[in-house]
């Protein structure tokens, strides 16, 4: 597609995004449950598959309960929603029914997973929102890129969560090797699986993988996957991560048709430089921004955030997951005082 074709489909993206979703946007964040993932087959990309031999005890490269209930407090009171619940392969669906329980009883929500092929027979449903699945490409060599994760299985687990009732999403990394004319296929995708929503990604090549030296997309590249699926599908909620290094990417992903913006490293950038950046960008745009990238005194708890996009519901969790999270309020408590003061000691 020409150039001048990408910038006019952007227009008519954002015009068609602000009908329906108003003009707001928001930050999320995926709440990661540990470092290790034991697919026997690693997909190509994956930090956590270069670290695998270098974990001896998987258990231990799990985060303790405590740091991952304070973050989701914390994430509430900034207004940032959790974008899903992800781990690498290897929780069995006990550990992630727990795991949901807790953490939708903390911020009063339900959520979403992102954790492989989810046991959904064995899980609390009251409490789960959606299913993403990582499906990560759709260009030809994506059963050589991910080869542990079959995409028929995915297929079949989201088609069961939108039968239960559940929404569902996919997750798709662009930089690993896709196509334009890979286009369509996402598109068919989304309208085979009945997507209510898509997180993009731009790969960021990490050392030691097959990527390490490659490029990453360019801007113009992902504004034309952005606003094809926005033409195409104007009620989805299309979710954009960019790291750090590129932030002047947000303002064009959001006249593409984002909605929401997500991959910061939280607590390293929060009410710096480039956290006040990443603010500029979003409201460059015109948009209303939901939650607080800068805001120290609402990280603190001195402050309540006064347009949050939470919405609080009755969540309704087993009386023993009550009892862990009670328990362990002291040390929840003592992890939100030590994430807060890491950033304080930074910016203030
Ligand atoms: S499933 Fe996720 S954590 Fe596991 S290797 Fe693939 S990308 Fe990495």
């Amino acid at each position: 597609m020409k150039v001048e074709e990408i910038l006019e489909n952007a227009r008519k993206a954002f015009k068609l995004t602000t009908k329906h979703f108003n003009n707001k946007i928001t930050f999320e964040r995926a709440l990661f449950l540990g470092w290790y993932c034991n697919l026997k087959q690693p997909c190509k990309f994956c930090y956590m598959a270069t670290q695998k031999d270098k974990i001896r005890d998987p258990r231990k490269a799990r985060r303790r309960l405590e740091s991952i209930l304070a973050e989701a407090i914390l994430m509430k009171r900034i207004g940032w929603k959790l974008e899903f619940i992800s781990g690498g392969y290897g929780y069995t669906a006990k550990e992630i029914n727990d795991i949901a329980e807790m953490v939708a009883y903390v911020q009063k929500c339900k959520q979403y997973l992102n954790v492989g092929v989810v046991d959904l027979d064995n899980i609390n449903l009251n409490v789960i929102e959606g299913v993403v699945g990582a499906v990560e490409t759709v260009s030809k060599d994506r059963d050589w890129i991910c080869p542990g994760k079959p995409l028929d299985k995915i297929k079949d687990n989201l088609l069961k969560a939108k039968e239960l009732g559940l929404k569902t999403g996919i997750t798709i990394i662009l930089g690993l090797g896709e196509k334009e004319e890979d286009i369509e296929k996402l598109l068919n995708l989304i309208e085979e699986l009945d997507l209510d929503r898509i997180t993009f990604y731009s790969l960021n090549p990490q050392k030691g993988t097959i990527f390490e030296n490659k490029p990453s997309v360019t801007t113009i590249e992902y504004m034309n996957w952005v606003s094809s699926v926005r033409l195409n599908f104007p009620k989805i909620k299309i979710i954009t991560g960019v790291w750090v290094d590129k932030i002047p990417m947000i303002s064009p992903l959001i006249m593409s048709g984002s909605n929401v913006i997500t991959k910061f490293p939280l607590f390293s950038i929060f009410g710096t430089k480039e956290a006040h950046w990443i603010e500029k960008e979003i409201l460059s745009t015109g948009r209303e921004l939901l939650g607080t990238f800068t805001d120290i005194d609402i990280l603190a708890g001195k402050k309540v955030l006064e347009k949050t996009p939470y919405v609080e519901e009755e969540i309704n969790i087993s009386s023993e997951n009550i009892k862990r999270v009670e328990e362990l309020r002291e040390n929840i408590n003592e992890r939100i005082e030590s994430y807060v003061s890491k950033v304080l000691k930074r910016v203030v």
